[in-house]
């Protein structure tokens, strides 16, 4: 928050606030006050002075209409009464008679007036109209008050006195009560100004703490409370302000817990999301995204959803909004497959306004995989079943035209169409079997049993009932190995195994039987010098239907099932399966199962298994 100035302060806007009032009603008071105090000093001071004028015009009048002999004496007299007169204020005072004859004059010094004829313009106007008149003028610096008063008799005016005071005094008693009463104000402005910053305190302390409240609301801070000072306005105020900010903590605290909950439904989903803003750019996306997409968040974060999703060429922002629903995106490579499909939803303001878009990402890789997966069976079981029947339908119908009848051929028709119908019963097993152990609906009965002892006896059979010139070589150890097994399952394997290993030999080959003990697990091997398998095709041959090349192996009665139930199978028994090949010089088989470890002390126990 930006830092108040001195004069911005609340505090000090009080304190002058406060002097401002005191300074206007100490003017007003003062103008007023002083005002009137010159006007009745003054008032005083002229009428004091006209008293005292008023005597001397009496006594003049005396003197004037006394009768005397000597008519010089008046001059004298006058004078003598006039010393009465003399003041501190008054400067001089003149007697004139009716013929403006200066008659006599207080000031010493100017007793050469005396006798000459007056010029003084108030005098005359007093003489002539027989008024007192007054006036005060400027000396200088000084104001003088002059007067003149008449000197009557019966009704005539006989003379007038004129007067000079000086009023200095006056004006020096009004100049110390004003230099009294700015000091007044001076202290009464110190001392307000001092209580003003106190009761100024008062307001603004609570104002100042909850600011600074306010301002540690805004980091975060809720924990902090405002004193209450009172129960008056601000008082209140510091209460509800105390309600508010735990209401606004309540809400803080439910927020981020629900933003957090959010946050971690999002990170600990699978599936990605990822949202926009209005205009279409990513303001949220979720780690499962970032990896889905294989971006990096910082460069996506505010990038157009079209673009990161890879649609810019296909739609607009607002066609995603508006029309499409779901859309899958394909970044499978030639080396591995990769489908994504997208789920879009609006985000939408109460008023209907659209405020976002909400994209959430499944990966339907294996969901993809397993769907052509089926539609390949589906299509390699339809075409397993087609070609047999359509040879059978070929055969009966050649019977039903008349074949029956002919001895030879009839047959040898017959005997074909028994070889598919075989072949297709053998098909149907095969897929049962598979269709079991995909279902995992099959039962294991697992016996002890000594797998060379039962692997001798396998190879025994095929030897006894083979066709081909082909010699058998068994790289078997002397010993007895012991394995927990179910021997049906396993003979199945082995039948299968060496079966391909027969069928793909070549007249007086020779077919290689390995068994190896290694941690754990004994490998097994069924070794032939055919033609090989080309090694792309390698670890395709247990994938169902997978003949290398489909119109030979046909012809040999295979279906492409046999190493996928085998595969099954030894996965089953928690081994794995792999071939070897090198085309024209052969291919061995390989296969694992896991042996307990523990072979000691069976091999007296169980030996004739
Ligand atoms: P089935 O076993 O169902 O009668 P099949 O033998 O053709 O039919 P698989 O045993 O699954 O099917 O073998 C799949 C394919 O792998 C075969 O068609 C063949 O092309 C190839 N194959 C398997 N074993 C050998 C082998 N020893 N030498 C050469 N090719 C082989
Ligand atoms: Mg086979």
């Amino acid at each position: 928050m930006r830092r108040l100035g001195f004069f911005q302060s609340i505090h000090i806007k009080f304190a002058l606030i406060y002097l401002l009032l005191i300074l206007i009603a100490m003017q007003i008071i003062g103008v007023y006050f002083i005002g009137k105090l010159e006007l009745r000093l003054v008032e005083n001071f002229k009428v004091s002075l006209n008293e005292r004028v008023n005597m001397l015009a009496f006594s003049m009048e005396q003197e004037m209409i006394k009768e005397r002999e000597d008519p010089s004496t008046l001059e004298k007299d006058i004078r003598n009464i006039l010393r009465d007169y003399e003041s501190e204020d008054i400067q001089e005072i003149q007697v004139i008679d009716n013929k403006s004859r200066v008659i006599g004059n207080s000031d010493p010094y100017s007793q050469g007036v005396v006798g000459r004829k007056s010029n003084i313009d108030l005098v005359k106007r007093t003489l002539l109209l027989g008024d007192s008149l007054d006036d005060v003028r400027r000396q200088g610096y000084d104001r003088v008050y002059i007067s003149s008063t008449p000197i009557r008799s019966n009704g005539d005016t006989i003379g007038a006195i004129y007067l000079k005071a000086r009023m200095e005094n006056v004006y020096d008693d009004i100049k110390e009560i004003n230099d009294i009463f700015v000091t007044g104000t001076g202290i009464a402005m110190a001392i307000t100004a001092i209580l003003g910053i106190f009761v100024a305190q008062t307001i603004t302390r609570p104002i100042s703490a909850m600011r600074k409240h306010v301002v540690e609301l805004g980091k975060g801070n809720y924990s902090k409370k405002v004193k209450v000072f009172g129960q008056d306005e601000i008082g209140q105020l510091a209460m509800t302000f105390n309600n508010l900010s735990s209401k606004i903590q309540d809400a803080q605290a439910t927020t981020e817990g629900e933003r957090r909950k959010l946050s971690s439904v999002l990170t600990h989903m699978t599936d990605g999301v990822i949202a926009t803003d209005k205009k279409g750019r990513v303001i949220l996306i979720n780690t499962p995204a970032v990896n889905m997409l294989d971006v990096s968040r910082e460069t996506v974060l505010n990038e157009s959803i079209v673009s990161v999703l890879g649609l810019d060429e296909q739609y607009t922002f607002e066609q995603l909004v508006h029309d499409i629903d779901t859309e899958i995106l394909d970044f499978s490579t030639h080396k591995k497959q990769y489908i994504i499909k997208v789920s879009f939803s609006v985000i939408k303001k109460e008023s209907g306004f659209i405020n976002g878009l909400i994209a959430v990402l499944y990966d339907v890789t294996e969901q993809e995989k397993i769907e052509s997966e089926r539609r390949e069976f589906v299509a390699n079981v339809s075409h397993e079943l087609r070609t047999p029947l359509t040879t059978m339908r070929s055969y009966l119908e050649a019977l039903a035209d008349g074949a029956w009848k002919d001895e030879k051929i009839a047959p040898q028709f017959l005997n074909v169409t028994q070889t598919e119908t075989e072949r297709m019963i053998r098909l149907v097993n095969d897929l049962l079997k598979l269709s079991k152990l995909d279902s995992k609906d099959y039962k294991f009965s697992k016996e002890l049993i000594n797998f060379t002892k039962y692997f001798h006896r396998i190879i025994d059979r095929f030897e006894m009932s083979k066709e081909q010139h082909v010699s058998f070589v068994r790289n078997l150890p002397e010993k007895s190995i012991y394995l927990e097994l179910d021997p049906d399952k396993i003979t199945q394997v082995l039948d299968n195994v060496i079966s391909n290993a027969l069928k793909y030999s070549p007249e007086g080959g020779t077919v290689i039987f390995g068994l190896t003990e290694a941690n754990n697990e004994i490998v097994i091997s069924v070794g032939d010098q055919g033609v090989g398998i080309p090694k792309d095709n390698i670890n395709r041959i247990f994938d169902r239907f997978y003949r290398v090349d489909k119109a030979r192996t046909r012809k040999l009665g295979g279906t492409g099932l046999g190493l996928a139930i085998a595969k099954e199978m030894v996965v089953a028994h928690g081994g794995r399966i792999w071939a070897e090949s090198e085309e024209g010089v052969g291919t061995t088989v390989f296969f694992t199962l896991p042996t307990d470890g523990n072979q000691e002390g069976l091999e007296d126990e169980w030996d004739e298994v």
